[in-house]
């Protein structure tokens, strides 16, 4: 399901109702812009209108002063004597009645005495003057002087707008009557009696101080700004004009810069909320996609998780805190044959068992920390059979708890019966059933612990006349005389006692409690009687004898391989004094240890002149028969007894440490000659476990590589399970150092140690040789066969390349071949071969015999 499907897209949603806000904030803006300026105009239109309104007033204010004065001087009994008829200069001017003070003192341009002939009477400026009136008044007078004659005294004095001296002025005119005869029309040759004011820029600057009228001034029509506010003045073709007054502009200068301000820091905080608001969306949006990739990812892996549970061979498991199954992947069913149904919620332990402790309180008991580890478990499938298998385990931490447990189980129960079946191996021998020389050393190793050292007798025994019966007979009859042999061995001997197959026909018996010479030569006089009686096989009665040789720890002390050589030689002695009797080891044997003290010696010698030479034997890819790798073994060019093979001296090389100087030689002189064969070829060399044990092996092999450039890929070492023995850690930790240096590791002789599934599984090796004990073997009962067939499926099973060793015949090869073992080696491919014959078989076809092979 895609989870990432229900979550909103955030960051979408959030630009749109960002745009939506921006755009809303834009309109409010505008709009208050609009609505402030109407206000405005609103504002100002009003204050124009009263402003207008104000002019008048101040226009008619003065013209009512104007006239309220003239009206004063006219309406006046002494004016009328002086001024009607003829004019009493002498009192009109001289007298100052009327006389420059009105210009001076009133600001009247003009003083005129008018009737019906003309101006009797002139003041222009506050000086007598002889102009005619309309001289200086060149707008028609005569309406005004009219309608001052037609008043009554005491009447309105009349007033107009003139031009005087071409510039605009109020013109007052009464009438001169006495004060006395206001009832009185006047007579129609009434002189009469005008007062110019002139509209000069300081009475007009008085004005508009009063009434509030900036920059009062009168202009021509034509002339002005056209915005300026403007009153006509009559017909006078001028105008009174001031500064419109615009309160709406001054409202829009005082409230603007405080609403841009307003308006520019809301549109910052809103712009910083938009970016806040869209890193917001933009992180919402990256975690969106960040949850969107990572559920893909989830998915993926939970699809990849899926497909590697049921491609794995292991099944998974998962177990809530009290260890409850909750989870088993779908192998489970196909390996166990339950369905998970059957075992969910039951507690683990239910379903696995294990040898060691219970599962519970091992998953109890992991660290939340560690990483997976294993253990063995058994259960029984759904048919009712046990099975192992091998449980990995791993906490589950949620919420800093362990909240279950989870791990894998893989499938070990082949692996663990073939385990079972070669640790048998390694303990006895497969035809008689009886413990192996390994066995038998392991026996006295608790012996050698014990405070009191008991008295051990070790009999070797070797069959008289065995050899021509397997000859002449065959096998089955050779393996029915050692079973029977076996048989009365164990017959004779007693619980503690320990009886053991060393060799084809070579016995040896570990007895326990036989302290005096009489009773171990009752014992053997016994035994070698019983022996010797007839045994029947099919319709024949066979007849063997045996030669015993004794040791004793009372004398030869209580190291196994001592006894048993001890008993050998005694053996030999037996064997020398004719058939059916026994013999104790004794001092005067020691012929045969001056002849090994003789033969360290002479090794010592041949080191120092390097009397050593290298053979060689081919191991061979079974698919397809071509050389793999070479194995290098060393022979004794001995100046006396000729060509030795390493069974003479490498067992006295290791007992004396020589084996280091040896061995060196064999890594050095193997590497060198590898070096010269073609480059894909591996050089494989022999490690003894005492070179383990005695020198830097890690160093040595790191020098020789250095020395002779040879790739280290290209050297492989063959080490024992007995070097594993000794010291486990040590072991360990020096062929985890050799795989380090790059070289390749084989186990080899695998099943005549101690095999123990635990060394395969830790150490680094990388194939197995099984030891040609049991590929000599192949060619009789099925039983060999099948341990063969289970060591190659464990290697296959560990990822090891599988060789068999000793394939001395075709059968041999086709039944490996058969068994898909991956190589050979052996003297039917190939003897090992001396320096000159490997370059030429190296040049040469493949041999016959294997090419003919079906
Ligand atoms: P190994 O490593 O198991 O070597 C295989 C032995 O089996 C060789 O014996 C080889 O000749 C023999 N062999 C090969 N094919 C056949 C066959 O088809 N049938 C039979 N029956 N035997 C076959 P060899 O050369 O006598 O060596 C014996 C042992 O000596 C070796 O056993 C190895 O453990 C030891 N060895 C040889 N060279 C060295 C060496 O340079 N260093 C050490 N430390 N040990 C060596
Ligand atoms: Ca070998
Ligand atoms: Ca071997």
């Amino acid at each position: 399901m895609d989870l990432t499907a229900a979550v909103p897209r955030h960051p979408m949603f959030t630009r749109r109702l960002l745009g939506v806000l921006a755009a809303l904030f834009a309109l409010t803006l505008v709009g208050a812009m609009v609505m402030l300026v109407r206000i405005a105009d609103d504002l100002n239109a009003e204050q124009q209108r009263k402003t207008v309104v104000y002019a008048q007033r101040a226009l008619d204010s003065r013209q009512a002063a104007s006239a309220s004065l003239v009206s004063g001087y006219g309406v006046w009994n002494a004016g009328f004597q002086h001024l009607n008829g003829a004019i009493d200069r002498q009192w009109v001017y001289s007298q100052r009645n009327l006389g420059p003070a009105l210009y001076s003192q009133s600001g009247y341009e003009g003083v005129f005495v008018v009737d019906s002939h003309g101006t009797k009477y002139s003041l222009y400026l506050g000086q007598l003057s002889n102009a005619e009136i309309g001289d200086l008044v060149t707008t028609p007078l005569r309406p005004l002087i009219q309608a001052a004659q037609a008043a009554m005294a005491g009447a309105q004095p009349v007033s107009s707008v003139v031009l005087f001296n071409g510039w605009p002025a109020l013109a007052s005119a009464s009438p001169i009557l006495p004060d006395d005869d206001s009832a009185q029309p006047a007579p129609a040759d009434t002189s009469v009696l005008v007062f110019i004011d002139a509209l000069t820029p300081a009475k007009l600057h008085a004005m508009g101080k009063a009434y509030d009228l900036q920059d009062l001034t009168v202009q021509s029509h034509a002339t002005g700004a056209p915005d300026q506010s403007r009153l006509a003045l009559g017909d006078t073709g001028y105008d009174l004009t001031w500064a419109p007054s615009r309160p709406g502009n001054q409202l829009l200068w005082r409230v603007l810069p405080t609403l841009v301000l307003a308006f520019v820091v809301l549109a910052l905080l809103m712009a910083w909320f938009f970016r806040f608001t869209l890193r917001t969306a933009r992180q919402i949006d990256d975690s969106y996609q960040k949850l969107h990739q990572s559920n893909r990812a989830l998915e993926a892996s939970e699809e990849r998780f899926r497909a590697v549970a049921e491609a794995a061979s292991d099944w998974i498991w998962e177990t809530d805190a009290q260890c409850r199954l909750n989870y088993l992947s779908g192998r489970f069913a196909v390996v166990t044959g339950y369905t998970s149904q059957d075992w969910m919620h039951c507690c683990i332990d239910q379903l696995l068992q294990c040898e060691t402790m219970p599962l519970q309180a091992w998953l109890q008991s992991l660290s939340r920390h560690a990483s997976a580890t294993s253990l063995r478990c058994a259960y029984r499938d759904q048919g009712g059979q046990l099975r192992y298998c091998r449980v990995s385990a791993r906490p589950i931490i949620g919420d800093d708890k362990v909240v279950g447990y989870r791990g894998t189980a893989s499938d070990v129960t082949d692996e663990v019966a073939a385990h079972a079946q070669i640790q048998h191996l390694s303990l006895h021998d497969p035809l008689t059933g009886l413990a192996n020389r390994n066995q038998l050393i392991q026996f006295f190793e608790p012996l050698r612990q014990q405070a009191t050292a008991p008295q051990i007798t070790v009999v070797v025994l070797d069959l008289d006349s065995f050899k021509p019966i397997n000859d002449a007979l065959g096998y089955p009859a050779g393996d029915a005389v050692l079973i029977k042999i076996a048989e009365r061995l164990r017959a004779s001997t007693r619980g503690k006692d320990l009886v053991a197959r060393l060799g084809s026909d070579e016995f040896a018996l570990v007895l326990c409690g036989l302290n005096t010479r009489q009773e171990i030569d009752r014992f053997c006089a016994r035994l070698v009687e019983y022996l010797r009686q007839p045994i029947a096989f099919q319709a024949q009665t066979l007849h063997v004898g045996a030669s015993l040789g004794i040791a004793q720890s009372a004398h030869q002390g209580l190291d196994a391989g001592e006894l048993l050589r001890c008993a050998d030689i005694a053996l030999y002695q037996a064997k020398a004094a004719g058939k059916n009797t026994w013999r104790y080891f004794s001092a005067q044997m020691h012929e045969q240890v001056q002849q090994r003290l003789q033969l360290e010696q002479d090794l010592r010698l041949a080191i120092k002149q390097q009397e050593f030479v290298l053979h060689y034997q081919p191991r061979y890819r079974v698919d397809g028969m071509e050389i793999v790798s070479v194995e290098a073994l060393v022979r004794w060019q001995h100046p006396i007894h000729g060509l030795l093979g390493p069974d003479t001296f490498i067992p006295l090389a290791e007992q004396t440490g020589l084996i280091v100087p040896l061995g060196r030689w064999v890594l050095r002189e193997a590497c060198e000659a590898a070096f010269q064969w073609p480059a894909a070829l591996v050089v494989s060399v022999n490690l003894s476990p005492a070179q383990f044990a005695g020198s830097d092996v890690v160093r040595d092999v790191r020098d020789v590589l250095v020395q002779t450039r040879l790739p280290a890929q290209r050297l492989e070492l063959e080490v024992t399970e007995n070097v594993m023995l000794n010291d486990i850690d040590n072991a360990l930790g020096t062929l985890t150092a050799l795989k380090e240096l790059g070289v390749k590791l084989n186990m080899d002789d695998f099943g005549t140690g101690y095999s123990s599934l635990g060394y395969l599984r830790a150490y680094p090796f990388d194939s197995l040789k099984i030891d040609k004990r049991f590929i000599a073997t192949l060619n009789g009962t099925d039983s060999d066969r099948a341990v063969v067939q289970a060591i190659i499926s464990l290697g296959n099973a560990m990822g090891l390349t599988v060789t068999a060793e000793g394939v001395e015949t075709a059968e041999q090869l086709r039944t490996l071949s058969r068994d898909h073992c991956h190589e050979v080696q052996g003297y039917f491919m190939s003897p090992p071969i001396d320096r000159h014959a490997l370059t030429r078989l190296l040049g040469a076809p493949l041999p016959a015999p294997v090419l003919a092979l079906p």
